[in-house]
Parts: structure tokens; C-alpha cells; sequence
């Protein structure tokens, strides 16, 4: 299909990303990326030089946005998971992150935040319209303390600093705060900070506080000092996502340890949840094999002693916890986003884990209209691009969803990418069923 510039979707529904149910018969006119008008069809006027699309039976509504990805272009298996990605050549890395982030696109994500180096580029090059791909609010690296979540202990200390592709190891107020001017200057949107372990090893404990306050606290006033500049923090356990709601951390990510209290004060202060709900739900069962799948043990034995073996027991029980703490989250009226924590495949398919978050939202409490609304509006806000996009609002960008079906009917609308139609993104025509039309 060739849509210019100026058109107008007419007899469409709309489901306007703030948590309600669509709206039908309406007509949405976006003129040069922005939208501009949207109404009753009897209230439509057709305009000289406006495209005319008829879609009769369509829903309309704002491209999905997934806050928590990893554009990290890595492919490793279960055994040699950071092994494979961290050795390979940066280049082909690189490379292969652009087809990471269209296969996010296809499956309806308009936008990501991202977490690696390689974010920082593709930002450049699909904002530019050089290929096409999702808006990529970027991160860059994060900050890691040493011997943290992002510090890969098979590896020497000065290999990782040169290689690590999604963190950059900072300790002290002073180090971070160079390494927040660091990714600054090389164009990121956000800063994130990895506040607490997160069981990537087994010394990377997600019980353990890894920043210390005074370190939590620096890497927030030297991002809030560039005005718009949001800080996301890894914070798995109750006393770092605590430190970080104090330190004044705008979204945390996973944050799967609330308890009443710290869930009133995240509402008040307006803190976002990212609770990457299939990653710590269901962690056990996606990605921990046991018996004969079980992964071989590739770590040195001197470090399992003080590592607690997964059984399904364990895995269970920090399901059913993860879930309740997420549950009283949405009950206190803290705002939440949709993230997937998408990192490399297989593990995490690239596309396919954005739209697995989205069903785990309902599987976990949320209504499928309120599912949507943490997928748009919500997620701006965890980018701070509220103002562009997330809603489709007279003024906003059009980053838009033609849709078979209704999404507000059940999350198999959305999950599967064969009811989604058209994906503007500012207004703009990028894919149509499937395949770019660039
Ligand atoms: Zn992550």
C-alpha cells in the first residue's frame, strides 16, 4: 500500500492507549507525522490533498513500546549464554542487533528503551531513516559495580571493561560519575544502573544491594542535571528499590520485592514499574532446565558454595512472590510499564518476548485495556516521550496500529503479529503485514 504524507483512516475503532475500550466509527487524520484530527464519522470533512484509507471493521490504536530491552545483537545457548556473546566479534554484534530491533518492530513495538552499547547507534540510523526500525530510546551501557550483574566473572577484570557490550564497571561517587557523562556524550536518552545483583552468576545475588546510597544518589543528580534525562535502576530486592525510590531513580526495573509501604511511597513520588513480569515469573520454568536439559555447569565449583541450586520449589515460591509484590504495585496505584528484558536469542526471542511481557501483564492481574495502556502511555512515560507518543491524541505523533481485531478482547489479538495490519511510526508507513515497506 503507498499512504503519503497526509491521510486520513476512516471508519476505524479506536482504542486510544489509556486504558479504556474502543470507540467505533471514528475517522483519525494525521497531516506531516503528526496526528490531527480525530472524530465522529459524521463529523469528518474530507480535505483536498488528504489520502482517503477506508478500513472498515479496523482498530486504531498507538504503537507498543517495550522499556526494557537489549539490543545486544548476542546469540548464546543455555551452556555459554555470556561465553558465546561476549567473545564474538563486535562488528557482527552490531550488525545483528538491527535485525534484533525489526523483529521487535514487526511484532507492533514502535518504540524501545535499550540497554547496550549498540542501542546508542541504532538510534542514529533508524532515526535518520537510513533502515527502518523502532524508535530506540537508548540507555547506552549501564553501570555496574565490579563484581556486579554486568561485571562477567569468567572473564578478567580489563577483558570486560574492553568488552562488556551493555555496561560500563563503575565504583565510587566520582567513577560514576564520569561514566553517566560517558554515555551523555555519546547521545543516550536515560542512565541505567544495575542498584542490586541479579543472578546472572552466582556471587550476583539478587538478594544483595550492589550501590551503595551515596553511589545511587550521584549517578541521579548527574543525569537529572541534563534537564529530561531519566534514570532506570535494576532493583530486585526491597532495601535497593528503596534506596532508589529515595535516591529519586525515576522507573525501576523488575523491582520484584514490594511490600505495602515502599509500594504507597513508588505511587506518590510517581516512580514507574518495570516488571518484566515473564522474565521473573517465570524465570524457573523458561530458563532453568532441570534433569537431563539442565545446562552443564560451566562455573568454577568455588564459587557454588554459596549458591542455592534452582528447584522447582524455589522457582515456584519466587514466582508466587514476584507476582503479589507486582499485584499490590497495581493496587496502590503505582504507574506501570511494559518491559521483556528481551537480551539475546534463543533465550529471550526478539519479538517474541515483547509480546510474551504483554500477555504475562493479564496472566499476572491487569486487564487487557489496562495490559494496553501500561503498553503505550505507559511505557512513554517510563521513556519520558509522553508528551509524542503513547496515545493517539490529536497532537502526538502518529506511531500507530492498524488492527484486525479487537486487542481489547483478549491478549491473542496483539500476541499474534497476523492481526496486526499497518505500523505507521511518526506518521509514516513502515510495515504492512509483516514485511517493511520501505
Ligand atoms: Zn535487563
Amino acid at each position: 500500500m503507498e499512504i503519503g504524507s497526509k491521510f486520513a483512516l476512516l471508519n476505524v475503532s479506536v482504542v486510544d492507549g489509556k486504558g479504556g475500550w474502543p470507540e467505533e466509527n471514528k475517522a483519525v487524520i494525521v497531516k506531516d507525522g503528526i496526528i490531527h484530527w480525530i472524530g465522529h464519522m459524521k463529523d469528518y470533512k474530507k480535505e483536498d490533498g488528504v489520502q482517503e484509507v477506508s478500513l472498515d471493521g479496523f482498530y486504531v490504536m498507538p504503537g507498543m513500546i517495550d522499556a526494557h530491552v537489549h539490543l545486544a545483537g548476542g546469540r548464546g545457548d543455555m551452556e555459554y549464554q555470556e561465553m558465546e556473546v561476549i567473545a564474538e566479534n563486535k562488528l557482527v554484534r552490531a550488525m545483528r542487533s538491527v535485525y534484533e530491533a525489526q523483529a521487535v518492530l514487526k511484532r507492533g513495538f514502535t518504540s524501545v528503551r535499550d540497554i547496550s552499547w549498540n542501542g546508542l547507534y541504532l538510534k542514529r540510523i533508524f532515526g535518520d531513516n537510513t533502515l527502518p526500525g523502532p524508535r530506540v530510546i537508548a540507555c547506552g551501557p549501564g553501570l555496574s559495580r565490579t563484581g556486579g550483574h554486568a561485571d562477567l566473572y569468567q572473564y578478567t577484570e580489563d577483558y570486560v571493561r574492553e568488552n562488556g557490550f551493555w555496561s560500563i564497571i563503575a565504583d565510587g561517587p566520582e567513577e560514576i560519575r564520569k561514566a553517566v557523562r560517558r554515555v551523555l556524550r555519546e547521545g543516550a536518552d536515560q542512565v541505567k544502573i544495575w542498584a542490586s545483583g541479579g543472578d546472572n552468576w552466582p556471587n550476583d545475588r539478587s538478594c544483595d544491594v550492589h550501590y551503595s546510597m551515596e553511589e545511587i544518589v550521584m549517578c541521579v543528580e548527574e543525569a537529572h542535571r541534563q534537564e529530561g534525562t531519566f534514570v532506570c535502576a535494576h532493583a530486585e530486592n526491597r532495601e535497593s528499590i528503596s534506596m532508589c525510590v529515595d535516591a529519586g531513580v525515576d522507573t525501576i526495573e523488575h523491582g520484584e520485592d514490594l511490600d505495602e509501604e515502599l509500594a504507597v511511597r513508588m505511587a506518590k513520588k510517581g516512580v514507574i514499574l518495570v516488571p518484566t513480569l515473564a522474565l521473573v515469573v517465570n524465570w524457573h520454568k523458561d530458563f532453568v532446565p532441570t534433569g537431563d536439559a539442565a545446562p552443564k555447569k560451566i562455573r568454577p565449583d568455588v564459587f557454588l558454595h554459596r549458591d542455592v541450586p534452582p528447584s522447582d520449589e524455589d522457582g515456584e515460591f519466587e514466582s508466587q512472590r514476584a507476582k503479589e509484590s507486582f499485584q499490590l504495585a497495581v493496587e496502590k496505584g503505582v504507574k506501570i510499564a511494559l518491559g521483556s528484558d528481551t537480551v539475546y536469542e534463543p533465550l529471550t526471542k526478539c519479538g517474541e518476548y515483547s509480546a510474551r511481557e504483554f500477555k504475562a501483564l493479564v496472566e499476572c492481574g491487569l486487564t487487557v485495556p489496562q495490559a494496553i495502556r501500561a503498553a503505550t502511555m505507559g511505557s512513554a512515560e517510563a521513556l519520558n516521550m509522553s508528551h509524542k507518543i503513547g496515545t493517539v491524541e490529536v497532537g502526538k505523533e502518529a506511531d500507530l496500529l492498524v488492527v484486525r481485531k479487537d486487542p481489547t478482547k483478549s491478549t491473542d489479538v496483539l500476541y499474534n503479529a497476523e492481526n496486526i495490519y499497518l505500523t505507521f511510526i511518526k506518521g509514516r508507513l513502515t510495515v504492512e503485514d509483516g514485511r517493511f515497506v520501505w
